[in-house]
C-alpha cells in the first residue's frame, strides 16, 4: 500500500464502487502475455456461466462458474475479477500511451513532455543503481542530527519535511478537507502517521506471520544501508514496538468512518496541546502554510499517542523510526537493491509468486503522480463522445427511477420524503472527465531523475492541497488518485459534495458495452450508478444534507425504520465465515451493502421502465429479468489469494466480491420470481426477510 498510496486516504472519498484496496492492488499481471493466457473475455457472457448448477441452490456457482473454473490469478496478482481485468486492459493502454510520448521532445511543461520524461528517467535502472542511496543523503542526515528532546520546532520541521519528500510522515501530517458543517469552507485537517500494516496485523495473534516477515524486511533493508546484522534486527524490533503502540491507539476502520469520533474542530492551540513535543506550526510554516486558527483533528487518541512515543521513547528509538520511514517510503525509487527488498516483502505479505513488471509498476507510477496529463491522453484516445452521451443519458433514467421509489417509499415520513428528494434533486454526477483540468505545467520532470521526480510530483500534489486551506471549497471533479481520476477504474459518490464522478476508466466492459443488451447494460453500469446515487443516504451519507453539510435532516422515526432494516444487513452479512477464523464484517461493509442493494435495485426497475417503451426477447435461453442477475454476478465474479481475503476482511467497507455477486439479490422479488426459488432451497428468502430499502 505504502507503494502506491501517495497519500493518507482522503477523508471526504469514502464510497467508491471498488475498495481504495482494489484499485491499488491492480498491479502486476498476465499483462504482456494475457492475450495467450485462456483468461474469459471481459463481459457478461452467458459462456461464463454453469447451467449444471441450479441458480436456487448456489446462484454465484450458476452465474460464474465457468468463469471462476478458467479463471486463474496471475502469480502477481493478490486476486482477479471485472476490477483487477479491466486494470489490466487499461494499464495496457496507458503504456502504449506512455512508450508513444516517450518517442518525441515535446514542449517543456507539456503533458508529452511530463510523461515522457518521467518514463525515461524511471526506466533508467542503470542509473538509479548507480546513485545507491544517494538520494536519501540529506534526509537521513537531517534525522541522525535531530536533537530530541525538547525540541518541538525541529520535531516539526523534520516531519514537515519527510511529508512533502517522503509519500507522508510517519509522526503527523496535514491536508485540507471541507468543513464538514461548512462545507464551502476549506479546513486544515491534522492526522497521526500512516502505518504500513494493518491494525490486525500488529495486534492480533495471527498477524504474527505478518510482523514476522516485516521485522525480517526492515532488518534487511537496513543491513543494505550498512547496518550490522545485529544492529538492524534490534532496530526493526524498536520499529515495530514503536508501530504496535501508535497502532493500538487509532480509531478502527469503521470508527473512522464516523463523523462523531472525526469531526473534531478545535483552536490550533487546543490540537497543539495534544502533542507539545512536535510543534505543529512550525510544521506548516515549513511547508509555507500560515497556521490557521482553527483546525479538524481526526483521530484525537493517535495523536497523543504519538506524543507518548516523542516523550517516553529514547531519542535513539525516535531517530531509528524516522531512518526507517526514509529508507523505506520511496523504496520503489531507488536502484534495484531495495526496490528488490520492497518486492520481496511485498509478495510474502500477500503470497504472490511473482512481482509486476517495472514496465507496469511504472506505468502505474505515472498514473498516480502525472494523473490528469495522462488521463487527458487517454481520453482523446479511448473515450468516445458517444459513450459519454449514454451513460448520462443513463444517469438520468436512474436517478428518476430513484426519485419515483423515494415518493412512493412506504417507511419513509413526510418531512424526510421531501428532504430526501431534494437532496437526490442536487446530486451533481459527471461522466468520464472533469470539465476543467488540473495545470501541471509548473511541475518539473527530468529525464535523468527518477528519484526527485517521484518527490517533485507528490510535493507538487500536497502543496496545492495546502494551499486551500481557509480558501472557499472548489469542486474539484475527477481529480483523487486512485480513486476518481479518469483513469481509475471506479466510480465514487462525495457526501460533501453531494456529488459523482463516473470515471471514463470505467465505463467499459465489465461494467458497460456499447449496444449491448439493455438488461445488461442497465443491471451492471446502471446498477453502480444506483449504487453511488444510494450512498447519499446510506447510513454514513445520509448524515450530510443537499450541500454537503453534516446534518440530521431525518425524523426519529424515519431513523428507526431505517435502521430497522439495516441491521438485518448487518447481521446477514456477518453470517459468512470467508475461510476459517475470518468472519464477514457486516458492520464494517454496511454502507457498500446497502449500496449494493439499492444499485441493483434501482437498476433493476429502471430495467423494467425501459423494456415497456422497448421490449426485448429471450436471449440465449433467458428471459431480461434473468439476464439482468446473470450480468450482476458476473460483474462480480472473483478469485482471490487467502492472505488477500483476511486483509480485506479486516480493512474493507465493501463486502467480498464473491458475496456482492449474489447477496444483495437475494433481497429482491423479481429475483426469486426469475429463477422460481422455494423454501427449503439456498437461494430462498422469506419475503418479510427481504429487505426493500429503496
Ligand atoms: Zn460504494
Amino acid at each position: 500500500m505504502r507503494k502506491t498510496c501517495r497519500k493518507a486516504t482522503p477523508s471526504h472519498i469514502t464510497c467508491a464502487v471498488a475498495s481504495a484496496l482494489t484499485a491499488l492492488a491492480m498491479t502486476g499481471s498476465m499483462w504482456e502475455a494475457q492475450a495467450a493466457t485462456a483468461t474469459p473475455a471481459l463481459g457478461y457472457s452467458p459462456a461464463n456461466m454453469n447451467k449444471r448448477v441450479s441458480p436456487r441452490l448456489d446462484f454465484y456457482q450458476y452465474a460464474t462458474g465457468n468463469w471462476l473454473k478458467r479463471t486463474q490469478i496471475a502469480p502477481d496478482e493478490p486476486d482477479v475479477g471485472g476490477f483487477s481485468q479491466l486494470a489490466n486492459n487499461l494499464d495496457r493502454q496507458l503504456l502504449k500511451l506512455i512508450k508513444d510520448a516517450a518517442t518525441t521532445q515535446d514542449a517543456p511543461g507539456s503533458a508529452r513532455q511530463q510523461i515522457g520524461d518521467y518514463w525515461r528517467a524511471a526506466m533508467d535502472v542503470k542509473r538509479q543503481n548507480e546513485l545507491g542511496l544517494k538520494p536519501l543523503q540529506a534526509d537521513l542526515q537531517r534525522v541522525a542530527s535531530l536533537t530530541l528532546p525538547g525540541s518541538p520546532a525541529s520535531v516539526g520541521e523534520l516531519s514537515a519535511r519527510l511529508q512533502l519528500g517522503f509519500v507522508a510522515s510517519p509522526l503527523l501530517n496535514v491536508e485540507t478537507t471541507p468543513d464538514a458543517k461548512d462545507s464551502s469552507t476549506n479546513l486544515l485537517i491534522i492526522l497521526a502517521g500512516q502505518q504500513a500494516l494493518t491494525p490486525d496485523e500488529y495486534a492480533k495473534p495471527d498477524g504474527q506471520r505478518v510482523r514476522d516477515l516485516y521485522l525480517a524486511h526492515i532488518s534487511k533493508m537496513l543491513q543494505s544501508a550498512g547496518d550490522n546484522a545485529e544492529a538492524a534486527a534490534a532496530s526493526a524490533r524498536t520499529v515495530l514496538a514503536i508501530e504496535t503502540e501508535l497502532s493500538a491507539a487509532r480509531l478502527t476502520p469503521l470508527q473512522q468512518r464516523d463523523p462523531a469520533m472525526t469531526y473534531n474542530k478545535m483552536p490550533l492551540a487546543d490540537a497543539q496541546a495534544l502533542i507539545p513535543a512536535l510543534d505543529i506550526s512550525a510544521k506548516l510554516r515549513a511547508m509555507g502554510v500560515t497556521p490557521p486558527a482553527t483546525v479538524q483533528v481526526q483521530d484525537i487518541a493517535a495523536l497523543k499517542a504519538v506524543n507518548t512515543v516523542l516523550s517516553t521513547r529514547s531519542p535513539d528509538e525516535v531517530r531509528t523510526l524516522l531512518r526507517w520511514h526514509v529508507l523505506s517510503a520511496r523504496a520503489s525509487a531507488l536502484g534495484e537493491t531495495w526496490r528488490e527488498l520492497d518486492h520481496a516483502f511485498d509478495r510474502q505479505r500477500k503470497g504472490l509468486p511473482t512481482s509486476p513488471t517495472r514496465e507496469r509498476e511504472v506505468t502505474q507510477a505515472i498514473n498516480m503522480q502525472l494523473y490528469h496529463p495522462l488521463s487527458r491522453l487517454y481520453v482523446q484516445a479511448h473515450f468516445p463522445d458517444t459513450t459519454r452521451r449514454e451513460i448520462t443519458r443513463m444517469v438520468s433514467h436512474v436517478k428518476d427511477e430513484f426519485a419515483q421509489r423515494l415518493r412512493h417509499n412506504p417507511w419513509l415520513d413526510e418531512p424526510t420524503r421531501a428532504a430526501a428528494l431534494d437532496k437526490l434533486s442536487q446530486v451533481d454526477i459527471q461522466v468520464g472527465y472533469p470539465q476543467q483540468w488540473i495545470d501541471f505545467s509548473g511541475l518539473l520532470i527530468k529525464p535523468d531523475d527518477h528519484f526527485g521526480n517521484t518527490q517533485r510530483a507528490d510535493a507538487f500534489q500536497l502543496r496545492r492541497d495546502l494551499a486551500r486551506v481557509g480558501q472557499p471549497v472548489v469542486n474539484e471533479r475527477f481529480a483523487s488518485p486512485p480513486y476518481t481520476t479518469p483513469t481509475s477504474v471506479n466510480a465514487a459518490y462525495n457526501p460533501q459534495t453531494n456529488s459523482i464522478d463516473i470515471t471514463a476508466a470505467i465505463v467499459q466492459p465489465p461494467f458497460y458495452k456499447p449496444g449491448a443488451d439493455a438488461a445488461v447494460n442497465y443491471c451492471t453500469i446502471g446498477a453502480v450508478i444506483g449504487h453511488e446515487l444510494t450512498h447519499g443516504f446510506d447510513s454514513f451519507g445520509r448524515q450530510y444534507g443537499p450541500k454537503g453539510n453534516l446534518r440530521d435532516w431525518w425524523t426519529p422515526q424515519a431513523t428507526a425504520e431505517f435502521k430497522k432494516r439495516t441491521d438485518v444487513l448487518v447481521q446477514q452479512y456477518s453470517a459468512f465465515t470467508l475461510l476459517p477464523g475470518v468472519q464477514h464484517n457486516g458492520e464494517l461493509t454496511l454502507t457498500e451493502n446497502t449500496a449494493d442493494l439499492g444499485g441493483i435495485t434501482l437498476a433493476h426497475a429502471a430495467l423494467q421502465r425501459h423494456l415497456a417503451d422497448h421490449p426485448l426477447p429471450r436471449i440465449d435461453g433467458l428471459s431480461s429479468d434473468q439476464r439482468c442477475f446473470v450480468a450482476w454476478a458476473q460483474m462480480w465474479s472473483y478469485k482471490a489469494r487467502p492472505e488477500r481475503v483476511k486483509l480485506l476482511a479486516a480493512v474493507d467497507y465493501h463486502a467480498n466480491s464473491a458475496l456482492r455477486g449474489y447477496v444483495p439479490l437475494l433481497h429482491l422479488d423479481a429475483f426469486h420470481k426469475a429463477f422460481g426459488t422455494r423454501p427449503g432451497d439456498a437461494m430462498w428468502r422469506a419475503p418479510a426477510m427481504r429487505m426493500r430499502i429503496w
